[in-house]
């Protein structure tokens, strides 16, 4: 392919994934709150029908200075970046697919990437609606761990291996989520690396396992240090070790960069030669 075509595809998919960003957010602020999926969307404020030039993602909410154009009140942080991320995300898949992609064919590797896109945007939508709510929307993940499923046939040979760890992986999440009665992981974790399992196998979901608690954790320490130093006047007010941060995001996260570098759980275990 030639380098032209290939920046064109590359300024198509972004612009592709931030407008499925868009829908996202739709997903994720409407979703079990009473609204329906269909119909225009409206400011939360002033319930003024959005007109076309302030649906555009990422551009309108530059453009409006992040304030509804009409009575002006601040529109939430999650829309644009939802939009940027689902964009980035997409241009990564589409990238590892194409210039480091499997040397199968051209209609394999587009059939493999529409599948990738869409297990991807079901992973963004639970990871926003989980980090907004700190609840993992039931129908999603069970969608996903569907699609995840149908991964382990891939090649028309079933993955044993992938099948076992989707189990294993379960069973993990399902005993923090009873041990901790709820507090330190929720059941919805549990349905979440269910799928991871399957779509990751054990080498490279154990990696994204990895990667989810080690990013976990610096957020949660920044956020401890962060509201320590913020309500020092506010004695017991911050967050502590037992604060509930949502861990979907992070589950999501770990398996997007496992998935995207093939990290393999052999490559991180130099790491551990420190502690031995
Ligand atoms: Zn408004």
């Amino acid at each position: 392919m030639d380098t032209v075509f290939i920046y064109f595809a590359a300024t198509a998919i972004f612009v592709f994934g931030t407008i499925i960003g868009s829908f996202l957010n739709v997903v994720v602020a409407r979703y079990q709150s009473g609204l329906t999926m269909g119909g225009r969307s409206k400011c939360f404020v002033c319930g003024k029908t959005l007109g076309w030039r302030e649906l555009f993602p990422i551009v309108s909410f530059l453009l409006q200075k992040g304030r509804c154009k009409t009575c002006k009140s601040a529109i939430s942080w999650q829309y644009p970046v939802i939009e940027l991320l689902t964009g980035l995300v997409f241009l990564a898949l589409f990238a590892k697919f194409f210039f480091y992609g499997s040397n199968v064919g051209l209609y394999e590797n587009v059939v493999l990437l529409l599948y990738t896109l869409f297990i991807a945007s079901l992973l963004i939508v639970i990871a926003g609606y989980d980090f907004k709510h700190s609840v993992i929307p039931d129908g999603f993940v069970y969608a996903f761990d569907l699609a995840a499923f149908g991964s382990l046939f891939a090649g028309g040979v079933f993955n044993a291996q992938a099948g076992i760890a989707g189990g294993v992986f379960f069973l993990f999440f399902g005993a923090l989520w009873l041990f901790s009665r709820g507090r330190a992981m929720g059941f919805g974790d549990a349905k979440l690396a269910l799928g991871l399992g399957w779509l990751l196998g054990f080498a490279q979901g154990i990696a994204a396992l990895l990667v989810a608690f080690w990013s976990g954790t610096i957020i949660g320490l920044l956020l401890i240090g962060i509201s320590k130093i913020r309500t020092l006047s506010l004695p017991g007010k911050y967050f502590t070790l037992k604060s509930e941060i949502p861990f979907g995001p992070f589950l999501v996260f770990g398996a997007l960069i496992s998935f995207l570098f093939r990290l393999d759980v052999s490559m991180l275990v130099p790491l551990f030669s420190f502690y031995v």
